[in-house]
């Protein structure tokens, strides 16, 4: 497995499922890792068990992701600790779900914001020290609603839609400076945004995944921990779908 002991990594949304869970891979393999959250105790909390497990490799920031300016001073914070950013993980996600003609322009904005905007936003704010990495990765947790749509999730699916684009570009955009820009769309993971499914929608949900079981957040770390190290160093623009052949 990759030595990424001189990489720093940013995880947005590592406070609890994916992100926490990807924060650990990247820490056991050696990196410092930016742990962002947008609850300063959740954001601490990971930080601390990453640096219980390897001294002084971690440090907890709470930020809103949606918010431009707020990320882009979160950004130099990160900078000034860490001196430079080498892979970028945007995980940072929301659901606010409803059909779309009771949906409210409140959970629309929320949800489209935090998830697409989000990416935006954190990219800016990690521009620069990602240009001049030798090992530039940009992973964007997008979902395979945003490649199937989901009843009820037209603001989720759109923003996870749009993060495909976003992610396209951004791939095109910087090629010529070796920096990759990559998908993974996980399908149905066991965390808290699951959890609160109610068991009709689980078993559903059950129905349409091919090996018959939900994943965990280590699927996601591991793929994530794959497009990060040697093996993805010839993949760019893609997304690698991590759903059990839900979306096949
Ligand atoms: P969780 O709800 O378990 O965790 C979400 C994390 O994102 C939390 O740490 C939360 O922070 C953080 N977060 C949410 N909004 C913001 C914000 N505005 N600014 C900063 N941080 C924020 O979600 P999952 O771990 O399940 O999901 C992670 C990603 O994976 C999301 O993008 C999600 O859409 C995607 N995904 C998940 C699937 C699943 O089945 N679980 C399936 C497909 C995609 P805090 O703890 O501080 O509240």
């Amino acid at each position: 497995m990759e030595d990424f002991s001189d990489r720093v990594v940013v995880v947005t949304g590592a406070g609890r499922g994916i992100g926490e869970a990807i924060a650990h891979a990247f820490a056991r393999q050696g990196a410092k890792v930016a742990v962002i959250s947008r609850t300063a105790s959740n954001a601490e909390r990971t930080a601390a068990a990453l640096n219980d497990a390897h001294p002084d490799c971690a440090k907890a920031f709470a930020v809103d992701v949606a918010d431009f300016d707020a990320m882009q001073s979160t950004g130099k914070a990160v900078i000034d600790t860490f001196g430079q950013v080498d892979v970028l993980v945007n995980n940072a996600g929301v659901t606010r779900d409803g059909l779309c003609m009771r949906m409210s322009e409140e959970d629309w904005d929320t949800v489209v914001d935090t998830n697409l905007k989000g990416a935006f936003n954190a990219f800016r704010a990690f521009q620069r020290p990602l240009l001049k990495s030798k090992h530039a990765r940009v992973i964007n947790i997008g979902s395979v609603v945003g490649i199937m749509g989901n009843a009820g999730q037209v603001n989720y699916a759109a923003s996870k839609a749009g993060l495909i684009g976003f992610t396209k570009s951004l791939a095109r955009e910087f090629a010529s400076r070796a920096l990759t820009a990559n998908v993974i769309a996980p399908g149905f993971i066991i965390t808290d945004m699951t959890e609160s499914l109610n068991d009709q929608v689980r078993e559903a949900a059950l129905e349409n995944i091919p090996l018959k079981s939900f994943g965990d957040p280590e699927d996601i770390s591991r793929t994530a921990l794959f497009l990060a190290g040697p093996g993805g160093r010839y993949i760019t623009g893609q997304v690698l779908a991590v759903d059990g052949g839900m979306s096949m």
